[in-house]
């Protein structure tokens, strides 16, 4: 071959102009690194999940005449990283053209972009998935300034004609969030589809995971319920649309302990197969947009628009708060959080139930939803002071969508203000009550949530009031959350003193909780 690409794990798009055209002077490259399953512990789930897609695609690119080399661990094993296998591959097929599309993440990036390969011509390409073009970010981000998501998110809307009348909103308003906080009732429980899961075979994979020593958290599953060709992931999003479509927008927010759905409810779970550019961005819109117009009513517009909003919108902002501020914004810790994470993030093990649901589906699952994310384990991390940079690599690791540019923005950013609020416009923090209102965790909890003092009462009422008070000098002039202060100093000094304490033990007793 004269030329050799390289397709990263994540780079599985089979729509991208590469492929457009059979070469025999192309060979693709697609490897299992060691690197990439060694610079986090991931879940078990998910390196089945990145593995399993990348020979689907291997395969597929060979079914449609494509050159490709595709090394598994034992392959790659030879080579201490990335480079190191390029350089022998390119050597071996003897090719003087090597091209890449531009990583995302930006520890691959800075590989990729530092690699030097003597005599031969090196290029890099976009890969296409984006909807806001790379070379725009710094138009539209900038660093250590905030930008607002929901003018951004506008501004998309406006470029792609999304749910537009020409220059207006269609229905007249631009965002029906407010519309999307319901809980669900014990009948709303019962009428949530099954989530339609996949049983793709991973014991090959496993076992090699095993050969090679590579550490990993959370269920090891032989039948891998995530999608893992274009094939399952179009069948997934049909089927969001189908069936969770009609809800999603209204039950968003909502948590449940309740049966085979609640770790799933009305959520599409196409970020993995969306994260490994499987499915573009556009299609999953499209689709969407397709079953909302055709759907006869059944999908009313603050579904659609909910759901619109997280792609078109936070995604894509996302990711421009990461390309603005990269690399300094791995190392953001506005709040000083230096706590380590408390043992029981590794295995459900804890009385506060919301935690130990989240946290237990999460390693069954490698999954959990948003609000799970951002108010339970999330909310836990930043009333606890937890360090962002522990926090960071949980998330990273434990979630089957996790990719640096996504993952880190919502975590460090979004969920513990480390960046003192690049992302959000105040602190996501919360006391028991949130999680009353919007779940049945509370419930079965061994703690009261109606309390804030004594041995049994909810950890997040006095560890909220306890960072609320750590933190007054920053929060008390946002119009978020300044407010709040106003309830803390009508209570009587002795009150707040024992919250306070109570705090306090929570935290020195953090791993008993
Ligand atoms: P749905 O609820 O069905 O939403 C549809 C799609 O919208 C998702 O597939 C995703 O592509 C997109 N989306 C929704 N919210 C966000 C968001 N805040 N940022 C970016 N995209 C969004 N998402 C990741 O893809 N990878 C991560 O590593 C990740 N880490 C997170 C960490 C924290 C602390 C928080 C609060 C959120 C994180 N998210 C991450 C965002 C969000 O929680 C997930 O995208 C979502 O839960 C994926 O499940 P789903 O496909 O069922 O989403």
């Amino acid at each position: 071959a004269k030329t050799l690409r390289l397709v990263l794990g994540d780079q599985l798009n089979a729509s991208h102009s590469w492929f457009k055209r059979v070469d025999d002077d192309v060979l693709y490259v697609i490897a299992e690194l060691h690197q990439e399953v060694d610079y986090c512990v991931h879940h078990v789930q998910k390196i089945c999940a990145f593995f399993s897609a990348m020979a689907n695609f291997a395969e597929a690119l060979q079914r449609a005449g494509h050159r490709v080399h595709y090394l598994t661990l034992d392959d790659s094993a030879a080579y201490a990283d990335l480079p190191s296998l390029i350089q022998s591959v390119l050597v071996t097929c003897q090719a003087t053209v090597f091209e890449y599309q531009r990583a995302d993440e930006y520890r691959l990036f800075t590989q990729l972009r530092v690699m030097s390969l003597p005599k031969v011509r090196v290029e890099e390409c976009d890969s296409e998935h984006f909807l806001l073009p790379f070379d725009e970010i710094t138009q539209q981000f900038s660093a250590g300034k905030h930008r607002r998501m929901e003018n951004f998110y506008r501004g998309m809307r406006q470029r792609y004609q999304v749910l537009m009348d020409g220059d207006s909103p269609r229905g007249g308003r631009w965002n029906f969030d407010s519309e999307n906080r319901n809980r669900l009732s014990v009948d709303d429980i019962a009428d949530v589809p099954e989530p339609l899961v996949f049983a793709n075979d991973v014991s090959a994979i496993l076992h090699r995971l095993e050969r090679h020593g590579v550490k990993h958290i959370g269920r090891p599953e032989t039948k891998l319920v995530w999608p893992v060709s274009r094939r399952q992931a179009k069948e997934l999003l049909d089927y969001f649309c189908r069936y969770l479509l009609p809800y999603f927008g209204r039950f968003q927010d909502a948590m449940t302990a309740g049966g085979a759905t609640g770790w799933s409810l009305y959520h599409s779970r196409l970020s993995f197969a969306i994260n490994a550019k499987i499915l573009h961005p556009m299609q999953v819109i499209d689709a969407a947009l397709y079953a909302f117009e055709t759907s006869d009513g059944v999908i009313d517009l603050a579904q659609v628009e909910g759901f619109v909003r997280q792609i078109l919108g936070w995604r894509e902002f996302v990711r421009g708060v990461y390309w603005a501020n990269m690399p300094r914004y791995a190392e953001l810790n506005n709040l000083a959080a230096s706590r380590e994470l408390p043992s029981y993030f590794w295995t459900g093990k804890t009385k506060m139930r919301c935690l130990s649901q989240a946290i237990g589906q999460s390693l069954d699952y490698a999954y959990a939803h948003h609000i799970q994310r951002l108010m339970v384990t999330g909310n836990f991390c930043l009333l606890s002071g937890i360090d962002p940079a522990a926090v960071d690599q949980w998330y990273l690791g434990i979630y089957v969508d996790a990719l640096e540019w996504v993952e880190m923005p919502n975590t460090r950013g979004m969920s513990q203000y480390a960046d003192g609020g690049l992302v959000g416009t105040k602190a996501y923090a919360a006391g028991g009550n949130y999680i009353r209102k919007m779940s049945d965790y509370c419930g079965d909890c061994e703690y009261r949530v109606k309390d804030k003092i004594g041995d049994k009462a909810c950890p997040l009422n006095s560890l909220y009031w306890g960072f609320m008070h750590r933190h007054r000098y920053r929060f008390a002039a946002n119009p978020r959350q300044g407010m709040i202060y106003k309830n803390w100093d009508k209570m009587a000094a002795d009150n707040k003193q024992a919250i306070l304490d109570r705090a306090q033990w929570c935290l020195d007793h953090i791993e008993e909780l």
